[in-house]
């Protein structure tokens, strides 16, 4: 049977069950319950937005739970204000809350992140405990009226429904965030931070945003867990629970829209089905959780066939690769009204790392529309010089001119927009995400779609998405990619990953395209195919900084060539220049054969 008709059948189904259930299943038990697992779905989608998408991992996010729900119990309980006010200060608060977590993690990564998190979750713990009149100390608060809204209460059948739209709501707004540029930003920050900052994507903007996201989320959840319990404690807000609400996110599936849904529904009824199991519960529990983490580490979604999935792109797929997409130009676009002959200048470039001096008073100066190459033996501050000028090392002494403006105080993701775009020595590519994808994210800097537009997806966005997918696949095409346009990219040979770096690069429009050892890696065709990449791109007016160590490569593209060693420009000039220099010849080239 077609994939897509039973995906909106068991979607239907599922509704519908979602629907009926209160009217069925009349014990408040189980309506309690399903209101529960309702609130925990909106929890486990906020923590998947920042630790499954942005790729930061929480095990504090029972604190962002705690937040919410006590803003809630304070202000409509203790201050009798009315239940909009409460939801509003949930939202404020734990947005705050968010913002003060997400600037540590701005520094660390990784553990040290989990760390901070943790802390965090404790920290919050204590002030729950300590809060004196506030918090209510142990006891907590109760006495928590219900929702209230325009003259109606909700009471329970309400609340439930109350919760499954929210949930639902939420659902649907992650997963059109995801499928749309600002989402696709946060896919490539989990992936390569480096490459990701590279293609115009502001790490600080866009780390920042998933923690304040993924919080004012969790804190919504927190809110409506107070108004359902009509109850707030310390208790309910544990630092085991953090660890319950990862473990959720990571059996469902983290990073995938069903993921959340499919686990928090799972490690709730779980206990349920193990009650008879006495005092061995936990322990049975224990091994399934163990099992499952360690036997299936994409989670239970990617058991389902790809095509059974939530669609991970807008348009569909076979159609688009159908469509005819010729008529790229890798014209330069962006300002192309500046003639400035020399494009780039490097005056007296010095940077030191404790005791080496990788690069020493470099200076060169390449000229628009040329291919100009930097070579030189291993580490003699080729790649050091490139990530000086495409701002990815601040360096000591010197200056670095683009079009003849000094773009010392630009940062790595400022560059693209002023026409600069760089390949890595070792591929950096999203290697989770689609080689479409992938492009799509080299366009960052072309495109608008913002949060709000791209979570409700607007038909503006709409209509963004597909001219943006319609551009990828041309460059795909340009450089003999498109067939695998839907494969995921980690899964590419070396090869083409060097090469869709390149794609991806091109995709942002650049004047000047700086490539770091291209031929690294490649196959003697895949080098002969980058040959004629290479003076393609050049004839259409873009202007490349080559780092190589392929020496007929280098002879056969450049215009000229600019030798380094031990972090000194030792010799430039032409290629027949460059050859026949006795000094490079004894430096670096040797007997290096040059055909
Ligand atoms: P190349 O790309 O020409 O092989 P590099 O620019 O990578 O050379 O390195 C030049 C010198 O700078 C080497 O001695 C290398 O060890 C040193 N170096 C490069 N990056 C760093 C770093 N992040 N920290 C310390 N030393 C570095
Ligand atoms: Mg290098």
């Amino acid at each position: 049977m077609n994939p897509s008709i039973v995906k909106k059948a068991a979607a239907g189904l599922f509704l519908l069950a979602l629907a009926l259930f209160p009217l069925i299943i009349t014990n408040d038990y189980y309506i309690h319950m399903a209101q529960m697992i309702g609130i925990t779905v909106i929890v486990t989608q906020g923590l998947n937005l920042l630790s499954g998408y942005a790729g930061q991992i929480s095990l504090g996010h029972a604190g962002l739970y705690a937040i919410g729900a006590y803003a809630a119990a304070i202000v409509t309980t203790n201050f009798e204000m009315p239940y909009l006010a409460g939801l509003v200060a949930s939202i404020l608060c734990s947005a705050v809350v968010g913002l003060l977590i997400g600037i540590p993690a701005l520094r660390v990564k990784g553990h040290y992140l989990a760390m901070v998190t943790i802390g965090v979750g404790i920290i919050i713990e204590k002030v729950m405990n300590e809060g004196g009149d506030l918090t209510g100390g142990f006891a907590g608060i109760s006495g928590i009226p219900g929702p209230e809204m325009f003259g109606f209460s909700l009471t329970g059948t309400g609340i439930y429904y109350m919760i499954v739209i929210l949930a639902a709501v939420i659902t649907v707004l992650l997963w059109n965030l995801i499928r749309t540029r600002p989402g696709r930003a946060f896919l490539a920050l989990r992936d390569s931070e480096t490459a990701a900052e590279a293609m115009g994507i502001s790490r600080y903007r866009y780390k920042l945003i998933a923690f304040v996201l993924s919080a004012v989320i969790t804190g919504i959840g927190g809110n409506m867990y107070a108004h359902t319990n009509n109850y707030v404690s310390p208790d309910s807000f544990t630092s085991h629970l953090s660890i319950f609400l990862l473990a959720m996110v990571i059996l469902g599936g983290m990073g995938t829209v069903i993921g959340p849904i499919i686990g928090t529904i799972l490690l709730y009824l779980l206990p349920e089905a193990l009650k008879n199991f006495d005092d061995y519960h936990l322990i049975i529990y224990g091994v399934i959780l163990l099992a499952f983490i360690v036997g299936l580490p994409g989670g239970i979604a990617s058991l389902l066939p790809k095509a059974y999935r939530p669609k991970e792109t807008l348009f569909n797929e076979e159609k688009l690769s159908k469509e005819t997409v010729g008529g790229y130009e890798p014209g330069v676009v962006q300002g192309a009204e500046n003639n400035h002959q020399a494009i780039l200048e490097i005056v007296n470039l010095t940077k030191r790392f404790s005791g080496v001096v990788a690069n020493d008073r470099v200076s060169m100066s390449v000229e628009r529309g040329t291919i100009h190459s930097l070579i030189g033996p291993n580490g003699s501050g080729k790649t050091t010089c490139l990530h000086s000028i495409s701002g990815l090392y601040r360096y000591d002494e010197g200056e670095v001119l683009f079009e003849g403006k000094s773009i010392t105080s630009l940062k790595l993701h400022e560059k693209v927009g002023i026409g600069i775009a760089r390949t890595f020595q070792h591929a950096q590519i999203f290697k989770e995400l689609t080689v479409l994808e992938n492009v799509m994210i080299g366009e960052h800097n072309l495109r608008k779609t913002g949060f709000l537009g791209g979570a409700m997806l607007l038909p503006r966005v709409v209509k963004e998405e597909k001219e943006s997918q319609r551009e990828a696949l041309r460059i795909l095409d340009w450089f003999g990619m498109k067939e695998l346009a839907f494969a995921k990219s980690g899964d590419l040979p070396y090869g083409y990953q060097k090469i869709l770096e390149i794609a991806r690069a091109m995709a942002s429009r650049p004047k000047l395209l700086i490539l770091d050892e291209p031929a690294a890696g490649l196959t003697n065709t895949e080098i002969e195919q980058l040959e004629h990449i290479l003076i393609k791109l050049r004839g259409a007016g873009v202007t490349i900084l080559l780092v190589e160590h392929d020496m007929r490569l280098i002879m056969k593209v450049s215009n000229a060539i600019t030798v380094l060693d031990s972090g000194r420009v030792i010799a430039e000039g032409s290629p027949a220049d460059i050859q026949d220099n006795p000094q490079v010849i004894q430096a670096y080239l040797g007997d290096r054969k040059v055909g």
